[in-house]
């Protein structure tokens, strides 16, 4: 017990926290010297001309800007057409990193401008990983495919601590994790409640899954989606009666059906 003069220095276990604000001034110093490297090059450019430089110059840039172009749109050009016909001509791991890291950040800075709610983007951006995530046709072993719920599936009464270990459910009925455990245990699938974003990144660490089936609200996935790549993830948006974080659900068979897609 601490008396009114002493504070509490941590407990051996806890993490030493310090700011790390000499990170943040190195990143703006670095950032800052880019973007006035930037500025420079295109006022330098244009008022020099590239052929002044080195008269293979406007060659090369055309030359590798055509090629980024032709990359952009080809993998625009695909990724309609999934959105249009729900299937793509053929799965290439490219098209995923261009959907993951690139198309994403950029369509939600569209969207922002043109104030496309950002839920819409992410929508479509789920629906189009799950695609390609099929069409991969990657099948894996029951035991390296892992559910992964998030908290508020629970019932909110519920005292049981399912979070630590989902067998502790009593399955009552009166939330979805009972015939989620069953159909885990069904299928021989692990089932992992997670209290968040951190916890569920731990347990892909440490688990080192195979594939994963993520059921969250369209900001958490989008996200997890990010992250997680390039792990093939099918995400399912949670059904939400009662709104955001408070007793969501998911629809038991569409848990089932992405089972069958990955199992095999
Ligand atoms: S199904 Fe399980 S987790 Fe849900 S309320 Fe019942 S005992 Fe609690």
């Amino acid at each position: 017990m601490l008396d009114g003069s002493q504070k509490w220095q941590g407990s051996s276990e806890s993490i030493d926290y310090k700011p790390g604000r000499f990170v943040y001034l190195a990143l703006l110093g670095v950032s800052t010297l880019a973007v006035s490297a930037l500025a420079f090059f295109f006022w330098y450019i244009p008022t020099v001309g590239l052929r002044n430089i080195h008269p293979a110059l406007p060659y090369i840039l055309g030359a590798a800007l055509v090629t980024g172009s032709v990359f952009v749109l080809g993998g625009t050009a695909f990724i309609t057409n999934a959105a249009i016909k729900g299937r793509l001509p053929f799965y290439s791991h490219t098209l995923r990193w261009l959907l993951v890291k690139f198309y994403l950040p950029l369509m939600v800075m569209a969207g922002g401008v043109l104030k496309i709610p950002k839920i819409k983007i992410e929508r479509a951006f789920i629906d189009l990983n799950n695609q390609m995530v099929k069409m991969m046709g990657k099948k894996v072993r029951p035991e390296k495919l892992l559910i992964l719920m998030p908290h508020c599936i629970q019932f909110d009464n519920c005292r049981i601590k399912v979070t630590r270990d989902v067998k502790n459910c009593a399955g009552c009925g009166k939330c979805e994790i009972g015939g989620l455990l069953s159909l885990s245990d069904e299928c021989g699938v692990s089932l992992f409640i997670s209290t968040g974003g951190t916890v569920a990144r731990r347990k892909l660490y440490e688990d080192r899954p195979d594939a994963v089936i993520a059921v969250a609200c369209e900001r958490d996935l989008t996200s997890g989606l990010q992250d997680s790549y390039p792990l093939p993830v099918l995400a399912i948006v949670n059904k939400r009666p009662r709104g955001y974080c408070m007793e969501t659900g998911v629809a038991i068979e569409e848990i089932r059906q992405a089972i069958r897609d990955l199992v095999g």
